[in-house]
């Protein structure tokens, strides 16, 4: 059975960067289940994938354009240290801030005694991103899951 619309996917991936560091994998764990064609994965991963078959192993290379977008410097801001209060901020702390564009999580990049520098962009926006992919498996989705937009069973949902 091929990759396609409405079908859900078990897959084992390691994704890294340019540089070659590991960013994430799902190795060790369970597979990644997703269903097909409904945009749960970034838009470079669903069409790498298409069209694949359980045991299929391949490298997607993805762009920033069909990955996370790409980083928009407006999204980072300078924040007063007092904006704070007494709470210990450290680079790579995530915070909900409201914004202009409305609720976003922020990462924290600098501290300064007297200001704190905020990301809004995703950690990677603008990444290129190369993933190792194993198909795992290739199943039709349920009505219910198609309805839901999610998988069910063991690896989805349970409810
Ligand atoms: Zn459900």
């Amino acid at each position: 059975m091929q990759i396609s619309k409405n079908k859900v996917v078990s897959i084992h991936y390691t994704l890294k960067d340019n540089e070659g560091t590991t960013l994430d994998s799902s190795l060790g764990g369970e597979p990644l289940m997703y269903i097909q064609g409904i945009g749960s994965l970034i838009p470079g991963m669903e069409e790498g994938l298409e069209g694949k078959v359980k045991g299929d192993k391949l490298q997607i290379h993805v762009k920033p354009e069909k990955g996370y977008g790409l980083r928009d410097e407006r999204l980072v801001q300078e924040v007063p240290r007092s904006a704070f209060g007494n709470q210990d901020v450290q680079v790579g702390m995530r915070f909900r801030a409201e914004t202009g564009a409305g609720v976003q999580i922020v990462t924290v990049t600098e501290v300064s005694p007297d200001s704190v520098t905020v990301d809004g962009n995703h950690p990677l926006a603008g990444v290129d991103l190369n993933f190792t992919v194993e198909v795992m498996d290739v199943r039709n989705a349920t009505p219910d899951e198609l309805a839901h937009g999610h998988v069910h069973g063991p690896g989805g949902y349970e409810h």
